[in-house]
């Protein structure tokens, strides 16, 4: 330990973990567009840059932690980038969900430099974030996974290799494709017994002990009142945004597309999730499509 890191993006996932580093005994500089949350860190003990490049230029480790494929883009090779100032040997982790294709083209750029870019986002949420059990899916060289296992060891429980660069990102967007499909039909089927007469907590519990028993019934059930800790018992507030689902939902699909595989079930999804954008629920957990699907709760 005691290495120097680099940590881009600080916001509801990447703070807690940039925390985490320091306290397993990391020092490390932080760049953030949002100078709160550079101030946040730099209070606990962390140094900061002006850009990623300057970060680059002073560590053999970087991990970055975006919303979107631009952000990525424009962090590491925008003029003020990552690449820019790279050092050979340098190891480049972004935990940012994100496009598969988007990793491998920045991975590319970086070999140029002779850096190596590996994708490892991360499933488990803001408290997973907090408590370092997070799950990386990790996508890159094999030889270069013991290194990267190290550090990501330091936020998370369960640190994966999927294969090259890029299929951390696939394995990401498959299991979130899969949640918002499971999570569709949880809140539809409580809607429907609910109409039906059946108290939600006992529908719940003969779902939970039944065959139509999954996460988002069992551990994150949609229904207010049903579950206490969970975002639907707290308005919907908190957790994982529906817009981010909308986005995720949205990089299945182009990766569907690009494979011609058929995801009828993804598709709708995708569209469910993104009326939700437009109706009120951007800033809302994505459980809240319980709600949405309510037609006298409007
Ligand atoms: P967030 O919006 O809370 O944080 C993003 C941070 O990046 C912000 O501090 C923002 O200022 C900063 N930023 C944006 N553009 C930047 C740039 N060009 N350079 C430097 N900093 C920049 O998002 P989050 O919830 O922390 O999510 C980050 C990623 O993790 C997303 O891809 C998301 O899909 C994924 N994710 C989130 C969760 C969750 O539960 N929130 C769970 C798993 C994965």
């Amino acid at each position: 330990v005691n290495s120097k890191v680099g940590f881009i993006g600080l916001g509801n996932m990447g703070g807690p973990m940039a925390q985490n580093l320091m306290k397993k005994g990391h020092s490390i500089i932080v760049y953030d567009i949002s100078s709160s949350s550079v101030e946040e860190l730099v209070g606990s003990g962390a140094s900061s840059a002006e850009s990623p490049r300057a970060v680059a230029a002073q560590v053999d480790l970087l991990i970055s932690m975006l919303p979107n494929s631009a952000n990525v883009m424009e962090c590491y090779t925008g003029a003020e980038g990552v690449l820019k100032e790279v050092k050979p040997g340098t190891l480049l982790l972004d935990s940012s969900t994100i496009a598969p294709d988007v990793s491998k083209q920045v991975a590319k750029f970086a070999a140029e430099k002779g850096a190596v870019f590996m994708d490892c986002p991360v499933s488990g949420g803001v408290n997973a974030s907090k408590d370092g059990t997070l799950t990386f899916m990790v996508g890159g060289p094999a030889n270069e996974f013991v290194a990267a296992n190290e550090l990501l060891s330091c936020m998370g429980k369960n640190i994966v290799h999927c294969g090259d660069v890029g299929t951390g990102q696939a394995a990401k967007i498959c299991n979130n494709m899969l949640l918002a499909i499971s999570m569709i039909g949880t809140a539809e089927t409580m809607n429907l017994g609910i109409r039906l007469g059946l108290d939600p907590k006992l529908l719940a519990g003969i779902l939970n002990s039944s065959s139509g028993r999954c996460w988002s019934s069992d551990v994150y059930n949609p229904v207010p009142g049903v579950m206490e800790g969970v975002p639907s018992s707290n308005n919907y507030e908190g957790g994982f945004g529906s817009a981010l689902m909308a986005k995720d939902l949205g990089l299945a699909q182009d990766a569907a597309t690009n494979s011609m595989t058929p995801t009828p079930l993804g598709s709708l999804a995708h569209q469910l999730y993104r009326m939700m954008q437009t109706s009120g629920y951007s800033k809302k957990d994505f459980s809240s499509v319980f709600q949405f699907l309510q037609p006298d709760q409007k």
